[in-house]
Formats: C-alpha cells, sequence, structure tokens
C-alpha cells in the first residue's frame, strides 16, 4: 500500500474505533499509526486493541506504528454536595485539602502537592479555563482565591496552573502502572509523556522504558517551554499539544508557538506531530469546517511529521470519514505549487556528520538527475530520520531488517519503511533496493533510484555510501 503523500496521520483509536473492522478502514484511509489513550484505555482494552492493531498489520503488510499516550499529573478538583455550583465574579473560593463534598465557599483538591506549590497571584484555570481564579493567600493546606472569571465548576473538573512549577514528577501511580502495562505487551513503539516540564522528567521515564520504546513530549505546559531545547534534546519526538497548551497558554500565542516547536524539531531531525482539534466539527459532522481545512493545510506547510486526531477517530460519528479528510487535505496541499518552495524556506543546513552530508548529497543528486527515489538502509532509524529531515520531494524508501524500527519510523513525514533482510553483499544490496522499489510502486524498469548505506554492510549508524542504480526490466539493478 503506497500513500501519496508525505505527511504522516496519527488516528486516536476508542470506543467509535475499537473493532478490527474499524481499524482496518482507518488504516486503509491513511492512518499510519493508532494511539492508544491511557487516560480513557483500560488495561485489557488496551491489551485487545494492540492486538487487533498488529493483526491489520500482518493482513495489509505496512508496518503500523502504535503510541501509547500516559494521562500525566492531570489535578483535577474534588465533588460538590450538590454536583455543581454556581459562583460569582468577585467572590472568594477556597481549595482546600478536606476530603468533604464542596459548595459554593470550598471544594476539595485531592493534591496536597499542589496546595503547596501555588503561590499568591497563580492562576488556576477549572474546566479547560472556563472559570478562571486567581490565588490570594496559600498556607499549604488551602488556597484562597477570587474569582476572576467564570461562574461555573461542577464534579472532578480539570485544574491547570500555568504559573506554577509542579514539584511532581511527570509520572503519577497511575502512570507508573500503565506504562508497565504497555512495555509488557512487547508492541508499543512509542510512549507519550502529557505534561512533560522539564528535562528531568525525560531521564527518569528512559530509565524504565530501557529503548523499548521511543519518547515523545507533549508539550502542554508553559514551564516546558522556558527549557524547550533540553527537552527536545533528550526526547525522541514531540507533540504540540494545543488541547492543554491552550489553557496553560493564551490560546492566541498557541499558533505561533506551533510554529516555532514544528521549526527546532525539524532542526533536531526529530518528528513533530501536531495535536487536537484539528477536524473537531467532524465529530458530528462528516464534512469539516473551512477553518479546520485550514489548520491542517498549515501544519502540513509547515513540514509537521505527523497530524493527529483525537475525539474526531476515538469517539466521534465519523471516524473514517476524518481520516479521509485529513489524507486528503495533506495530499492537496503536498502538490501545491507552493507547497515545495515553502518547507525548502524553513531547512536547516546539515549537521557536520556523515549521515547528514550523504541524506543532502542523497537529496540533491536525486533531484538533479530526477530519481524516482531515495533509498535508505537504516538499522537503528537515524539514517531514516536525517534522510526525512532534508524534506526532498522525492520519496524515500527507508529499508530495516529491524520491524520495530520501521514500525517506529511511521510516524516520520516522507519516510515509506519496508522490513528486509540485511543484503549479503553489495549487489545484494542494489538489486534488493531495486527491487523494493519496483514492487512498492515507487520507480519502473529503466528509471533510476539513488541508494545510501554503511560499509561494511550491518554496522549501524556508520552511513557512508551512495550509489546511483537502474531498475533493470526483471525490477532488479540493471547495470
Ligand atoms: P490529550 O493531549 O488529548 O491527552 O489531552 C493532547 C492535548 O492536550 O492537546
Ligand atoms: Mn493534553
Amino acid at each position: 500500500m503506497k500513500r501519496n503523500r508525505k505527511v504522516k496521520i496519527l488516528a486516536t483509536l476508542g470506543p467509535a474505533s475499537s473493532d478490527e473492522q474499524m481499524i482496518q478502514k482507518l488504516h486503509e484511509a491513511g492512518a499510519d499509526l493508532f494511539r492508544i489513550n491511557m487516560s480513557h484505555a483500560s488495561h485489557d482494552v488496551m491489551r485487545t486493541l494492540v492486538q487487533r492493531i498488529r493483526s491489520v498489520e500482518a493482513r495489509c503488510g505496512r508496518p503500523i506504528g502504535i503510541l501509547g499516550d500516559l494521562q500525566g499529573p492531570k489535578l483535577r478538583v474534588g465533588k460538590f454536595a450538590e454536583g455543581k455550583v454556581d459562583l460569582k465574579v468577585g467572590q472568594t473560593f477556597t481549595l482546600d485539602n478536606k476530603d468533604e463534598p464542596g459548595d459554593n465557599t470550598r471544594v476539595y483538591l485531592p493534591h496536597p502537592e499542589i496546595l503547596e506549590a501555588v503561590k499568591p497571584g497563580h492562576r488556576l484555570l477549572i474546566d479547560d479555563g472556563k472559570l478562571h481564579l486567581k490565588a490570594e493567600k496559600t498556607d499549604g493546606k488551602s488556597i484562597v482565591t477570587t474569582v476572576v472569571a467564570g461562574t461555573r465548576i461542577s464534579d472532578r473538573k480539570g485544574v491547570s496552573l500555568p504559573d506554577t512549577l509542579l514539584a511532581v514528577g511527570v509520572l503519577t501511580d497511575k502512570d507508573r502502572a500503565d506504562l508497565d502495562a504497555v512495555l509488557a505487551t512487547g508492541e508499543f513503539d512509542w510512549v507519550a509523556l502529557s505534561f512533560v516540564q522539564r528535562p528531568e522528567d525525560l531521564a527518569e521515564v528512559r530509565k524504565i522504558a530501557r529503548g523499548r520504546v521511543g519518547l515523545m513530549s507533549k508539550i502542554e505546559k508553559p514551564q516546558a517551554l522556558d527549557r524547550i531545547d533540553e527537552i527536545i534534546e533528550l526526547s525522541d519526538a514531540l507533540m504540540v499539544a494545543r488541547g492543554d497548551l491552550g489553557v496553560e497558554m493564551p490560546l492566541e500565542s498557541v499558533p505561533g508557538l506551533q510554529k516555532q516547536l514544528t521549526r527546532a524539531c525539524r532542526r533536531a531531525g526529530k518528528p513533530v506531530v501536531v495535536a487536537t482539534q484539528m477536524l473537531e466539527s467532524m465529530i458530528s459532522a462528516p464534512v469539516p469546517t473551512r477553518a479546520e481545512v485550514s489548520d491542517v493545510a498549515t501544519a502540513v506547510f509547515e513540514g509537521a511529521d505527523a497530524v493527529m486526531l483525537s475525539a474526531e477517530s476515538a469517539s466521534g460519528e465519523y471516524p473514517v470519514e476524518a481520516v479521509s479528510t485529513m489524507a486528503s487535505i495533506a495530499s492537496n496541499v503536498e502538490r501545491d505549487p507552493h507547497y515545495s518552495s515553502i518547507i525548502y524556506a524553513q531547512r536547516t543546513p546539515p549537521e557536520a556528520t556523515g549521515a547528514d552530508a550523504i541524506s543532502l548529497a542523497a537529496h540533491q543528486i536525486a533531484e538533479t538527475l530526477r530519481l524516482s527515489a531515495i533509498v535508505c538502509y537504516t538499522s537503528s532509524g537515524t539514517t531514516g530520520l536525517r534522510a526525512a529531515r532534508e524534506r526532498p520531494q522525492v520519496p524515500i524508501i527507508a529499508l530495516s531488517p529491524i520491524v520495530q524500527t520501521a514500525r517506529r519510523l511511521s510516524v516520520v513525514w516522507g519516510l515509506h519503511c519496508v522490513v528486509t533482510e540485511d543484503a549479503t553483499d553489495l549487489d545484494d544490496m542494489v538489486n534488493r533496493a531495486c527491487r523494493i522499489v519496483a514492487s512498492e510502486g515507487f520507480g519502473k524498469p529503466g528509471e533510476r533510484i539513488i541508494i545510501s548505506a554503511g560499509v561494511p554492510l550491518g554496522t549501524p549508524g556508520a552511513t557512508n555510501m551512495l550509489r546511483i542504480a537502474y531498475i533493470g526490466s526483471d525490477g532488479m539493478s540493471g547495470v
């Protein structure tokens, strides 16, 4: 199955998309990898979904990535005697450590570390920012606030603290249990960490993950932006988590941040996913709004690696339509006459490494000679990432002997990954590349490709060779 687009589609699975037939339909409509949201999925549901994705993968013959998204320290207030209360702007309202039903003067906040961390002047944004409180007095056991805007608060609503650096680690007890269960399946390619604040958060998870999954940092806290370069350095990928980011930061700052984060990741050669509300209205309508189409298009023009669907594919009424709409927006944008110059304008020069120099050279040769494909042999995935960092218009075929590498690279811009054994010698390497390009539909006999590899073959991280080859009439090398 050959996709006619570079940007990848990450679709969240949920009640609307749990059966195997539906997962297959989403994959056929364009979903390259799937997200299982551990905020909602039980361990049993998670294991069932994983097994269904893997059987779709076996049937369709394309490597499919699986991302486990950990809930992270999402804070919530306790409950109210009446389920909800109405407040007045300007009144006093207290959050405290008493595990008792709330009323219109106070509510329980079941996070003692938060009661300690909030300082006078800090904002508390409840229910995605619908209620805005300002801390006036704190004593470690309670926070006395005034109501700045909004009036309604009800049971278990989320609390965002844009001004407070939380002294909590990125993993809650629930996250640890979820991470263990996710890793125990041996089938996940990525784990996403919610509310990353500091580079140390990643070090902690990396110790547990021990290379079994790639770590994707969800950027949704202003504190993460203060140390974003270190966070990118320690992450394997980033998600621009616009849902919570837009609560923690002024909404109007999100588009600029999306651009900054996308470019920083492109510079670093780390995959970046743009997420949340991309086709929100398709939760209940078969067509998107003009604004949503523009939003997806913007992410594609920026050269994001992947765009994500949340409730649209997880719990909406039109999951397949949401995926196919995203796919057709993407392929239309990528055919736009301005697309390649916009992508090119944002590129950054290669770093002084063999892999980057070779990726740049492969790109230039492929464009100068109008070759059909760039083929790169990549065992760890690094060469594939560096080839994609160049953002060439020519298709990139990433060949890997390791199925986990191919699956992990499913999130990366422009890579068409194929699992194949390591080549035995140079002739085999060239023949194998030509045969795969032909059989995957990227080139025909008489056309030429460029192959990058590391010699001696099978040495990881030693990309040092480029070879131009003709596809022969038998699909093998013609020269
Ligand atoms: P969530 O993350 O859907 O897990 O909250 C994405 C976001 O916040 O945008
Ligand atoms: Mn979030």
